[in-house]
């Protein structure tokens, strides 16, 4: 067995060698060793393996082949553009929202160069970055101030650990959500360093039940939006109002995480009965949290609205710092929000309203282009079905939209073997697979990428391969 280690070549005279040279002008020489390192560390563990018996020698042009393999698997950019073909449209996976030009272009201004982010250009005094955006939001939300963070769920962590720490939060059981990805109401109210307090059970709860709970210790009473999922049947909560009189009433302070929020009434376009944030403002909640990334169509954010009083203390709590904004999303943000103004037409303007209510008729013609190009240049077969497709990320989920996919077949491949395929192309095309079929929704997909799926086909299934 020592023979056949003591054969082995060493670290040293590899790292010599041309191929190496080569590999470490394109990858450093650290990566390098440490790859020829392992690789050796595999070859002994095979000898001792075979109990030293005669194993096959190394060949160094295919030894530093696979380095090369691995090296650049290891290195190759894994946060590629995707097209998503899943029928969800706001598809946290696939990143959530699509940004309307305008606010592409406000992000690269700001990328590109300084920018007032924290500077008041009248008096040259030092800024706040809310400020930017805090009148619009008041505009198109009817709160008296506003504030952003990273995200939902830390508007959410802020709120409650400027206005509720060592203090009880008041939420119902059939509202102590998990929205995914380890958010869990419980849980972000504890790390807030505040205490929860349920009250009611998984279907009803009544407004005694919020009552018989405050005591001196509570501060906030909690709704939260059941957005993935929804409880029916017998089923009773207290509404706004009520809930409103009660905290004014008891000295606590109304929360309400609308996680999507949106701030136009999709249900006059037929979507849903999603909660517009003005009119939850306007029923007497104290603050609000939305996201910037689901149905309001912007970048991830974390919108806080409400009371001026409340939103001032939560703006100076350490946490609002740790979770602030940055200036690329904040720049995306305002212009998002600009969309919602006259005389813009926001569901004309902004993608992800665009796609909700894109008419079936317009999808079922992407399909059919599609499908044809798909039979004309690859050996698969395409047809154009109907299918379902959803809001995502817990927005509107209740709402089935019309859609039409191509679903894709070939006797030599299982749905699952082509879902692969698609996903694993230069360009990511995202399907679904239903009933055993693989299915490209053409919801999401916008009509620039029809041409670029048939491109991605073509390269899977030639005719004359
Ligand atoms: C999505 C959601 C959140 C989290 O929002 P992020 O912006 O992803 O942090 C919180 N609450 C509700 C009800 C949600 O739907």
């Amino acid at each position: 067995m020592q023979d056949e280690l003591r054969r082995l070549p060493k670290v040293q005279t590899l790292l010599e060698s041309d191929a190496a040279a080569h590999l470490i002008s394109l990858h450093g020489r650290e990566d390098v060793a440490n790859a020829v390192r392992a690789k050796l560390n595999i070859a002994r563990s095979k000898i001792m393996a075979a109990g030293g018996a005669s194993t096959s020698p190394i060949s160094e042009p295919a030894f530093f082949d696979d380095i090369a393999d691995d090296l650049s698997a290891r290195n190759a950019n894994t946060l590629k553009r995707a097209i998503n073909a899943t029928g969800v449209i706001i598809h946290t996976n696939l990143g959530r929202a699509r940004l309307a030009p305008e606010a592409i272009e406000a992000m690269r201004n700001v990328a590109a160069n300084y920018s007032s982010l924290e500077l008041t250009l009248q008096d040259g005094k030092r800024g706040s970055r809310h400020a930017h955006v805090e009148a619009l939001i008041c505009q198109l939300t009817g709160a008296e101030a506003a504030m952003v963070v990273n995200n939902c769920a830390a508007a959410i962590l802020s709120c409650l650990s400027a206005l509720a720490s060592g203090k009880h939060v008041i939420a119902s059981r059939g509202e102590l959500v998990e929205i995914g990805g380890a958010f869990r109401m419980p849980d972000v109210i504890t790390q807030s360093g505040a205490v929860l307090r349920e009250v009611g059970t998984t279907n009803k709860t009544h407004l005694s039940d919020y009552e018989q709970a405050i005591s001196d210790d509570a501060a906030i009473l909690l709704k939260s939006h059941t957005s993935n999922f929804s409880i029916v049947g017998f089923t009773s909560t207290p509404n706004r109002q009520e809930l409103s009189k009660l905290a004014r009433e008891t000295g606590t302070i109304l929360v309400e995480d609308l996680g999507s929020g949106v701030l136009i009434n999709l249900a006059d376009y037929g979507l849903g009965d999603e909660p517009v944030v003005r009119d939850v403002i306007a029923e007497g909640v104290d603050l609000v949290t939305f996201s910037g990334d689901k149905l309001l169509g912007g970048p991830q954010a974390g919108i806080i609205a409400g009371k001026r009083a409340l939103v001032d203390t939560v703006r100076r709590h350490p946490i609002a710092r740790a979770v602030r904004i940055d200036k690329l999303s904040l720049a995306a943000l305002r212009a998002t929000l600009e969309l919602y103004r006259a005389p813009h037409d926001p569901m004309a303007r902004i993608p992800v309203l665009q796609m909700l209510s894109e008419p079936i008729e317009a999808i079922k013609t992407r399909a059919e282009v599609l499908a044809q190009s798909i039979r004309k240049e690859t050996r698969l077969i395409a047809e154009v079905v109907e299918t379902t497709a959803r809001a995502g990320a817990g927005s509107l989920p209740q709402q089935d939209l019309p859609s039409a996919s191509v679903a894709i077949s070939n006797e030599h491949a299982s749905a699952e073997h082509l879902a692969a395929q698609f996903r694993g192309a230069d360009l990511p095309v995202i399907g679904r697979i239903s009933k055993d079929t693989f299915l490209l929704d053409m919801r999401a997909v916008a009509n620039e990428e029809v041409d670029l799926i048939a491109r991605v086909a073509q390269s899977l299934w030639p005719h004359d391969a």
